[in-house]
């Protein structure tokens, strides 16, 4: 059995790569170049026999990826623009996310094999980006972010653009299955954050992706305050990469929406977490006093925890792993 994994060099793509291939699953990953997918085989070379990569540099070349699927079972598409520094909202970010999306499902519409599409969302796609830290909302699976196409287009503000391009990808995965009733079924997750051990090759710390780098900030750059917590929430990778691969053949999974969150992310917890594992790393860490966390929004995860067999690690383990492998990695980089 073949599962195709787009982003498969990315922090979560990595850690759905490897959950694959360590249940057995042979895995065809999907890259922008060959120097990453050589790097990846570098880091792992006991997994190269059961791992081939296809490189494909747009999220939106429909050609590529019909290559790609030619011996293929599933997808999992992780890839997206993650970013919050881009130029022009439509080409960078919205547009990438929204057709790479189409792509991806026009292309196993083409492929009578493919069983089933995994499809990572994002709580960007489910709550307002403008409640802040929502106090006293509970979000399910039927809430929608409301940012509409043309304010999307229009906002200075790349942070929004990246939250609407994730709801509007996910929007058009539904919006296909919905006209198509194509042979195959998908599955989305929402996640919040995503934090723990990154596993993906990282040539240089000042290169991690956008959760890896905003908890590397925090715990190794001294600064004087601890920044304020925005997104209260958290998933920890391998939680979500598990899911990810239990979705594929979890008939329940068919044709459904999951919000997924571990636990609460506040950013106090995260550094005070790092500095009481770590005191001999404490001084690198962000300065500043305990603040305890303030009400906020939550996911309703009851239909995950219902149709899945998930146990969620808790914030402190995820800090605790994701710590010992960043500063790892600084010292061997
Ligand atoms: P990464 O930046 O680590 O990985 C993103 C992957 O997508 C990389 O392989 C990247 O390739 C690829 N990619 C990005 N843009 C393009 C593009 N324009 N064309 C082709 N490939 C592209 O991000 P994460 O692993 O953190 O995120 C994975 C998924 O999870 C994304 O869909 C993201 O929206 C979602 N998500 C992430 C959260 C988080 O906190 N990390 C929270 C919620 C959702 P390359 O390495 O070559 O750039």
């Amino acid at each position: 059995t073949t599962v195709l994994v787009t982003g498969a060099n990315g922090f979560l793509g990595a850690a759905t790569v490897l959950e694959l291939l360590t249940r057995g699953y042979k895995v065809k990953g999907v890259v922008r170049s060959q120097d990453k997918a050589d790097a990846f085989i570098r880091q792992y070379p006991q997994f190269k026999a059961n791992l081939k990569f296809a490189i494909i540099p747009s999220l939106t070349d429909e050609a590529g990826y019909l290559a790609a699927t030619l011996d293929v079972d599933y997808i999992i598409h992780t890839a997206s623009p993650f970013s919050f520094s881009f130029k022009d909202n439509l080409k960078d970010c919205l547009e990438p996310a929204v057709e790479g999306t189409r792509v991806v499902l026009r292309v196993a519409d083409k492929r009578p094999a493919i069983k089933h599409v995994v499809i990572t969302s994002s709580h960007a796609a489910v709550g307002s980006p403008l409640v802040g830290l929502g106090a006293g909302i509970t979000y399910t699976e039927n809430d929608w972010n409301p940012t509409t196409w043309e304010e999307a287009v229009s906002s200075p503000d790349t942070g929004f653009v990246y939250c609407a391009s994730k709801e509007f990808g996910e929007r058009a995965a539904w919006e296909f299955i919905r006209h198509k009733e194509p042979h195959f079924s998908i599955t989305t997750f929402c996640p919040p954050w995503i934090f723990g051990p990154p596993m993906q090759p990282i040539e240089s710390m000042d290169r991690l992706n956008e959760s890896g780098a905003y908890i590397w900030e925090m715990l190794s750059k001294g600064t004087d305050e601890i920044p304020a917590t925005i997104f209260p929430l958290m998933i920890d990778v391998r939680d979500l990469a598990k899911l990810q691969v239990d979705a594929l053949t979890n008939p329940k999974a068919k044709n459904q929406r999951y919000l997924a969150s571990s636990d609460g992310a506040w950013n106090e917890d995260i550094v005070y977490t790092f500095k009481e594992a770590y005191p001999e790393l404490a001084s690198r860490a962000a300065k500043g006093q305990y603040r305890k966390p303030e009400p906020h929004y939550e996911q309703d995860c009851s239909k995950t925890e219902r149709d899945f067999d998930i146990e969620w690690t808790p914030l402190k383990k995820t800090i605790v792993d994701m710590a010992a492998v960043l500063f790892a990695k600084e010292k061997e980089l």
